[in-house]
């Protein structure tokens, strides 16, 4: 018998129809005598429209109410599915974030969870129900409802798992798993087992958005086992845990892509102590995140290159808060391309094996692909390259390291 937490997405609860199949899905467990609390997201596409709601009211529409307001999603899910369990035969009963309660600290809209009281949760489960929280809310110190943040249901899961010493938290989705690229647009991609949490928050921050970063991040720091997997198919998903999760026989593990990336580039910067921190304290004061940097080496030591990279929304507000600093920063011109792209391949197999570099730039090159810039970390490799030859590369690199 295990303790489980058991979350489930948007998609997943996305209709009645679908909170009935949900329901069904947890009674089988509960049958087996797990001891079961589920975590349910709002009605996909629901907290969006009510975000609507309030900016057809105001663009600064009171964060307070706004958070009311966003609780209301998750609130009618909970409600139904306990509800649909118990037409199941099942005792089930919804326990909203301020009847728990679970304490957030923090602003409005973006509250992170601290604690949490389990007793009465923990009382239900003895007595042999199902508990289901409504993800993405909490309530403040001063007593006011608040929400954590977008997509914020699976930070709420993972942090029950922890607090409720749960065996592990189950997260089901409407994909059947993580891949090894992106299964929409290659056919080629394979569904991953097992992945270390390094490898997975690197997938997901560079675009294989299967679960929140940050409650990988968290599962990752209280070690607690994630199992990811499709609400609509009864196959095994992917299993998210420590490094000896880690298949050492596969150098990579996946290959991922993201096309909203954008360079620039200026040419002769004068080089002296402190240029570098001048061009970006300004972009970082403005909220703009910078992905790569590359400086080249100056040959008279007095000029040099500085190419980087960022989100394509940022590009213009970056280029002119640069221009608007050239009394700090003096160089030549500048320049930028928004049409690159990010190719990484990602692999905690690839500490242990030389070569994996050279291997990735050589068949990039057999694909005439010219790489633009590179950056690299212990488990991943990125390149730059021309926004065109996105799938070329992908393919290529995802059947040259035996993906396929
Ligand atoms: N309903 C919230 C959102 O859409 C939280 C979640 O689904 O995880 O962001
Ligand atoms: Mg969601």
């Amino acid at each position: 018998m295990a303790k489980i937490v058991v979350k489930f997405g948007g998609t997943s609860v996305g209709s009645v129809e679908k909170i009935i199949s949900v329901a069904k899905i947890l009674k089988k467990k509960f049958l087996k005598g797990d001891k079961i609390i589920a975590v349910v997201s709002a009605m996909a596409g629901k907290t969006n429209e009510l975000i609507k709601h309030s900016e057809q009211i105001s663009k600064n529409f009171n964060k307070r109410e706004l958070d009311v307001l966003l609780a209301s999603g998750e609130q009618v899910t909970s409600a139904l599915l306990a509800g649909a369990l118990n037409n199941l035969g099942i005792k089930s009963k919804s326990f909203m974030g301020w009847q728990i309660p679970i304490l957030t600290s923090g602003e409005h809209n973006n509250s992170r969870i601290i604690n949490m009281n389990i007793d009465k949760v923990n009382n239900f489960l003895t007595n042999k129900g199902i508990a289901i929280i409504p993800g993405f809310q909490g309530i403040s110190e001063q007593g006011d409802i608040t929400t954590i943040g977008r997509g914020g249901s699976d930070a709420t899961a993972v942090a029950i798992a922890k607090i409720f010493k749960t065996d592990f938290c189950e997260i089901y989705t409407d994909v059947e798993g993580v891949y090894s690229t992106d299964p929409r647009y290659f056919p080629k991609a394979k569904k991953i087992n097992k992945i270390s949490y390094e490898e997975m928050l690197e997938m997901s921050s560079l675009g294989a958005k299967v679960m929140q970063s940050s409650a990988v991040q968290t599962a990752m720091i209280y070690d607690l086992p994630l199992h990811v997997r499709s609400t609509f198919s009864n196959k095994e998903g992917t299993k998210i845990f420590g490094p000896e999760s880690i298949d050492y026989n596969k150098v990579i593990t996946g290959v991922t892509y993201s096309k909203d990336d954008a360079k620039v580039t200026l040419l002769d910067v004068q080089d002296k102590p402190g240029v570098a921190a001048d061009i970006f304290e300004p972009l970082g004061k403005n909220s703009i995140n910078v992905d790569m940097v590359i400086q080249n080496i100056s040959p008279d030591g007095k000029k040099t290159d500085l190419t980087f990279t960022l989100k394509r929304n940022d590009l213009n507000k970056a280029i002119k808060l640069i221009k608007s600093n050239k009394k700090k920063v003096k160089y030549k011109s500048i320049s930028s391309d928004k049409k690159v792209s990010k190719v990484s391949i990602v692999g905690a197999g690839m500490i242990t094996t030389p070569g994996v570099t050279y291997k990735m730039f050589r068949s990039l090159a057999q694909e005439k692909i010219n790489i633009l810039a590179i950056s690299t970390s212990e488990i991943k490799i990125s390149v730059i390259i021309n926004e065109k030859q996105t799938n070329k590369a992908v393919k290529k690199l995802h059947s040259v390291f035996n993906l396929d």
